[in-house]
């Protein structure tokens, strides 16, 4: 028996990824890129693994971005399992690792901006509780963008946010890349995959179950009660000591505005970030 041979490459100079992908185009091949920042679990190979299966050659990259971390404790406690990732990509068959230095990412400084218009998406959840980081997030984002240029972007559901911004930078950039939101991968007990969970100790890692409890209750809940019964229950399940809940929010789920009842949007979707002994976990569920 003999064991597949597997090659993957691995740029670490924009440059050089440049002129490979834009041969690769000239072959018409379509490009489909997953963005990270590495301590690679099961919720970010379902992404590559997707676009291993719907695009001709599949990139994915690793890079801790310092502009979106307003944290820099946060930054710092960061997990780097870069040897591990590799191996990992290169077990399910990912053609192309972009692993790039901060001074190949910025090379003209980190304070550049980005240039897009949120409105209002980006001032609430995420955004009123991590100062900057979506203009980190937009501004790394776009500098990727540019440099992979490809045809599928691959984000998941677990950052709403996130992967909606994204959407409307796609749009602001009248760019031809689609984004592919893919769904959230979980735990045994529900908890949704995060290289924060690691930091998380025994106790807290058993209780950190109750956040997707919440949520999936909620779906439930949503089918029979009202809007502002189900905020409230939510929170009252969420209301436990080791706890200390960012926001619980049922928002449009294509403006992401706060509603007030489940007829104001055709769909809706629960946003929530807990900390859990300082490990902040992003969790969410699309209710309608
Ligand atoms: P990160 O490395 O945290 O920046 O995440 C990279 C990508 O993986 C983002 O598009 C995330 O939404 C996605 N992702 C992270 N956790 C999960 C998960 N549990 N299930 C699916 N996608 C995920």
């Amino acid at each position: 028996l003999c064991k597949p041979l597997l090659f993957m490459l691995l740029f670490k100079k924009v440059k050089d990824l440049k002129s490979f992908l834009s041969k690769e185009r000239k072959n018409d091949k379509t490009i489909g890129f997953t963005p990270t920042m590495g301590a690679l679990h099961n919720g970010h190979m379902s992404l590559v693994q997707r676009s291993i299966e719907e695009t001709d050659i599949s990139i994915c990259s690793i890079f801790v971005n310092p502009t979106q971390f307003d944290d820099k404790k946060d930054l710092k406690k960061y997990p780097r399992t870069t040897g591990k990732d590799l191996d990992l990509l290169e077990s399910i068959g990912t053609h192309v690792v972009f692993l790039p230095s901060v001074e190949e990412i910025y090379p003209n400084g980190q304070n550049t901006g980005h240039g897009f218009d949120f409105g209002d998406m980006a001032k609430h959840m995420e955004g009123a509780h991590r100062n900057g980081h979506f203009d980190g997030m937009a501004q790394v984002v776009k500098r990727l963008l540019e440099i992979v240029a490809p045809n599928f972007i691959f984000m998941g559901q677990k950052d709403y946010q996130q992967q909606a911004l994204v959407n409307v930078m796609l749009q602001q950039m009248k760019s031809d890349c689609k984004l592919v939101r893919c769904d959230i991968i979980r735990e045994p007990d529900g908890l949704a995959m995060s290289s924060r969970n690691v930091r998380l100790n025994k106790e807290d890692r058993k209780t950190a179950g109750k956040i997707s409890e919440t949520l999936r209750f909620a779906k439930e809940e949503a089918k029979i009660l009202s809007l502002e019964k189900v905020k409230a229950n939510s929170l009252k399940r969420l209301d436990i000591p080791q706890f200390s809940v960012d926001y619980f929010e049922i928002i449009n789920a294509f403006t992401l505005q706060s509603i007030t009842e489940f007829g104001d949007a055709e769909s809706v979707v629960a946003c929530t970030t807990v900390q859990i002994g300082g490990v902040r976990l992003l969790d969410n569920m699309i209710l309608k």
